[in-house]
């Protein structure tokens, strides 16, 4: 038994005509005499990848840190985080890297062929191949994401003078039963759910981060909450002198 030291395997750049970006590699197992794998610790900082290659026998990539890329020839661009593994068919082409704002680090265990033959370089992942993966922003932690959730036209224009948030909570199973706002009405759910139907639409149920617009004198035919019952705001945009009105139609 031999135990090696962090310390005592140094960390080198990888040449240039592998990587874009900034990515270091530490060899884990040194290559020796009857080890028949390589394996290094390799490091990608955010938005640095390797170019297009293959193995000849393939590689196996455990995510130790961060979030990365990876993409095989032909497949599409795969998020991939800590503890997943990546298996690499032998002489299948693709790349992996860093998300382009958090840096990742995988162990690379590659099979060393007795023929001798070595990993082959092609052409750099262009930018427009890597930020293709953007799309794909929600799986990738972010210091800020913005995502729209509804952008809504009014039903009729109107003047909004003020904006009323109120905190509403309805007991489980409490049917709110037919209504009508005397102006538009934005929401948005917090806790429970509630079955939301506008009269004539089909009824959809909103969960916590569900967004809903009531018009300005629509006839809101459901918004009955479930058994766990619901809390949500409701934003009431009112006129100059109005105030939030709530009405009941018999039918
Ligand atoms: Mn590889």
């Amino acid at each position: 038994m031999h135990v090696s030291r962090q310390s005592a395997a140094p960390s080198t750049a990888i040449p240039a005509e592998w990587i874009t970006g900034d990515a270091t590699v530490k060899a884990v197992v040194a290559t020796q005499s009857g080890v028949q794998t390589q394996v290094d610790s390799v490091t990608f900082a955010p938005a640095a990848r390797t170019v297009w290659h293959r193995h000849p026998l393939g590689q196996i990539l455990f995510i130790t840190a961060g979030t990365g890329r990876v993409q095989r020839l032909g497949g599409p661009i795969e998020t991939v985080g800590v503890g997943d593994t990546v298996h690499i068919e032998p002489d299948e082409w693709h790349w992996h890297g860093a998300a382009p704002s958090v840096a990742m680090t995988h162990l690379a265990l590659e099979p060393i062929p007795v023929d001798g033959s070595t990993p082959e370089a092609g052409d750099p992942v262009t930018d427009h191949e890597y930020h293709s993966g953007d799309t794909d922003q929600s799986a990738e932690p972010a210091a800020v994401f913005r995502h729209v959730v509804l952008d809504q036209i009014l039903s009729s224009p109107r003047s909004t003078q003020r904006v009323e948030v109120r905190r509403i909570t309805i007991a489980p199973g409490f049917a709110g039963g037919l209504h009508v706002h005397n102006g538009p009405v934005f929401g948005s759910i917090e806790t429970g759910s509630v079955v939301y139907e506008i009269d004539g639409e089909p009824a959809t149920v909103l969960g916590p981060g569900d967004v809903f617009y009531e018009p300005e004198g629509a006839r809101i035919a459901r918004f009955d909450a479930q058994d766990n019952g619901a809390t949500f705001l409701g934003y009431f945009l009112l006129d100059t002198g109005q105030s939030p009105e709530i009405e009941f139609p018999a039918s």
